[in-house]
C-alpha cells in the first residue's frame, strides 16, 4: 500500500502528487482519464501573480439587473442551474460585499503571489519551458471611464500587493501588438503574470514528471472509494491516507463521507480559431467577458462564467467572444466543431479548501480553487504537504469550517 493515495489528476492533484512525493512520502494517483484532461485542460492557460483579490460577483444595481435579465455576457443562468445551488450562491454574493471580499482577498492575495515561484521549478524539472512565456498578458480597456478605472486598480494592487503592471494608450498597445486592427482607449499588461499555451499539456508534463521521480498513476474510479483497513482503496489504487482533488467534482464524493459541500459551479466555454498572426500575449477583453489566448492549437476564446447543469452546443457567449475577437483581429476559421466545456470549482467564501476532513482519519482535502486553480495548484499543494507532515496548515483554509 503507498503511503499517500491522490484522488484526481487535474492541476491540484498532479501539484499534490509532486509536493507529496518531494517531501520523501510514495504517492499513487487515480484518474479516470489521463492527468490534465477536464477543468485544468480548458482554461485560458493563464499563470496569474495579478489575481490577487478573488473574482467577486458583481453587486451594483445595474449589473444586477442587466444578470437578472439575461443581459450581459459576465454571468448567465437558467433556473435549473440557479437553483441546484441557490444557497451556494447567496453566500457568494454575501462574500462578495466589501468587507467579506477584503478579508478573502487578504488570504488569497498571499497565495496568488507566490504562484510562478511555485510553478517555476516544476516548469524546469518537467521540461516544459518551451510551453511557457513568462511576459504577462494584456488587458484591454475599450472606453476613457474603464481606462481611468484601470488606473485606480493598478496603483491599488502595487501598493496593496506589490503587483506590477504597465499602463498604455492605444497607441502604445498597437506597438505591442500589432495583430489588434483597431485602436482602443487602453491597455493594462499585467507583465509578472505568466501564460501557457497548452494548460494539458502541462499538467501531462508535471504528471510525467511525477512518474519519472517514482510515482505511480492509476486509470480508475476515485468515486469508488472506501475504507481498507486503516488506509483507503479507489479501485486499483491504495494509501494509507487518501487526498480528495477532484475539482468540481470533489463535494460529490464527500457527501458520502457526510460533509456537504456548498459549490458555485461556474462553467465556462472555450473554442479555438486559426489565426495566421496571433497576438503575442493573451489578451483579456473583460469588456465582452473573454479572455483570448494564443495557444498551439490556435486562438482560444475562453467565456466567462454560467450557472446551469447542462451545456450548450452553441452558447452566446462564446459567440458573442467570437464578435468581440473579429473586431479585435483577423480570425480564422473554428478548430472545432464543438466548444469544450467545463466548471469553474468556486467556494461561496472564495478560499480554497485544504487540509483534514473532520471526523474521518487520514482523509484530506484539496479542492475548490475557483478561477485561478491553474495558477494556485502547486501553491496550496506544498500548504498541504506541510500540514500532512505535520505542520499548522492554514486556519483560514481549513475543512473544518464546512461544518460550521
Ligand atoms: C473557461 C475557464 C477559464 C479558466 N481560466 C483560468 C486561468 O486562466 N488561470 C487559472 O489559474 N485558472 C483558470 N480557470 C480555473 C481552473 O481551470 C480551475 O480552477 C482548475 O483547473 C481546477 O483544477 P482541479 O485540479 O481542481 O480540477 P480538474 O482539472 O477538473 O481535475 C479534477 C480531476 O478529477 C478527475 N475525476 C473527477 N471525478 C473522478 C472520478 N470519479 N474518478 C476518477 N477521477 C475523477 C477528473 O478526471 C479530473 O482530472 C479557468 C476555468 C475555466 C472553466
Amino acid at each position: 500500500m503507498a503511503e499517500i493515495l491522490v484522488l484526481g489528476a487535474g492541476m491540484v492533484g498532479v501539484s499534490t502528487a509532486l509536493a507529496l512525493q518531494a517531501r520523501g512520502h510514495e504517492v499513487v494517483m487515480i484518474d479516470r482519464t489521463a492527468p490534465g484532461r477536464e477543468t485544468s485542460y480548458g482554461n485560458a492557460g493563464l499563470i496569474q501573480t495579478e489575481a490577487v483579490e478573488p473574482y467577486a460577483m458583481p453587486l451594483a444595481p445595474g449589473a444586477l439587473l442587466q444578470i437578472a435579465m439575461g443581459r450581459g455576457y459576465d454571468v448567465k443562468w437558467n433556473v435549473s442551474g440557479l437553483l441546484s445551488q441557490a444557497q451556494a450562491v447567496l453566500t457568494y454574493a454575501r462574500n462578495s460585499l466589501p468587507a467579506a471580499h477584503k478579508r478573502a482577498s487578504q488570504t488569497w492575495g498571499k497565495l496568488i503571489r507566490q504562484s510562478t515561484e511555485r510553478h517555476g521549478p516544476l516548469i524546469a524539472a518537467a521540461g516544459a519551458d518551451n510551453i511557457i512565456r513568462r511576459d504577462g498578458y494584456i488587458e484591454i480597456h475599450r472606453t476613457p471611464a474603464k481606462m481611468d478605472k484601470a488606473r485606480k486598480v493598478a496603483e491599488r494592487f502595487l501598493t496593496e500587493f506589490g503587483v506590477e503592471a504597465t499602463l498604455m494608450d492605444g497607441k502604445q498597445l498597437a506597438r505591442l501588438e500589432p495583430s489588434i486592427k483597431i485602436e482602443v482607449e487602453g491597455a493594462t499588461h499585467w507583465s509578472d503574470s505568466w501564460n501557457c499555451a497548452d494548460p494539458g499539456g502541462l499538467v501531462a508534463a508535471y504528471a510525467t514528471l511525477f512518474q519519472k521521480r517514482g510515482g505511480r498513476v492509476v486509470v480508475g474510479d476515485a468515486g469508488d472509494l472506501h475504507r481498507a483497513g486503516k488506509g483507503w482503496k479507489a479501485d486499483e489504487a491504495e494509501g494509507e491516507h487518501a487526498v480528495i482533488a477532484l475539482g468540481p467534482w470533489s463535494p460529490m464524493l464527500l457527501a458520502r463521507y457526510a460533509l456537504k459541500v456548498p459549490m458555485v459551479y461556474k462553467r465556462g466555454y472555450h473554442k479555438h480559431y486559426h489565426m495566421e498572426t496571433p497576438p503575442n500575449h493573451p489578451i483579456a477583453d473583460f469588456g465582452n467577458s473573454v479572455v483570448l489566448s494564443p495557444m498551439r492549437r490556435g486562438l482560444r476564446i475562453a467565456t466567462a462564467a454560467e450557472l446551469t447543469p447542462h451545456p450548450r452546443l452553441s452558447p452566446p457567449q462564446l459567440k458573442h467572444g467570437e464578435k468581440a475577437a473579429q473586431e479585435l483581429f483577423h480570425i480564422g476559421a473554428p478548430v472545432e466543431a464543438e466548444p469544450w466545456t467545463g466548471r469553474r470549482p468556486c467556494m461561496p467564501d472564495m478560499l480554497p479548501v485544504v487540509g483534514r476532513v473532520p471526523d474521518h482519519e487520514n482523509l484530506w482535502a484539496h479542492f475548490g480553487h475557483g478561477h485561478q486553480g491553474f495558477t494556485l495548484g502547486p501553491v496550496t499543494a506544498e500548504i498541504l504537504a506541510d500540514e500532512m507532515d505535520g505542520g499548522q496548515g492554514w486556519a483560514e483554509l481549513q475543512p473544518m469550517r464546512l461544518k460550521r
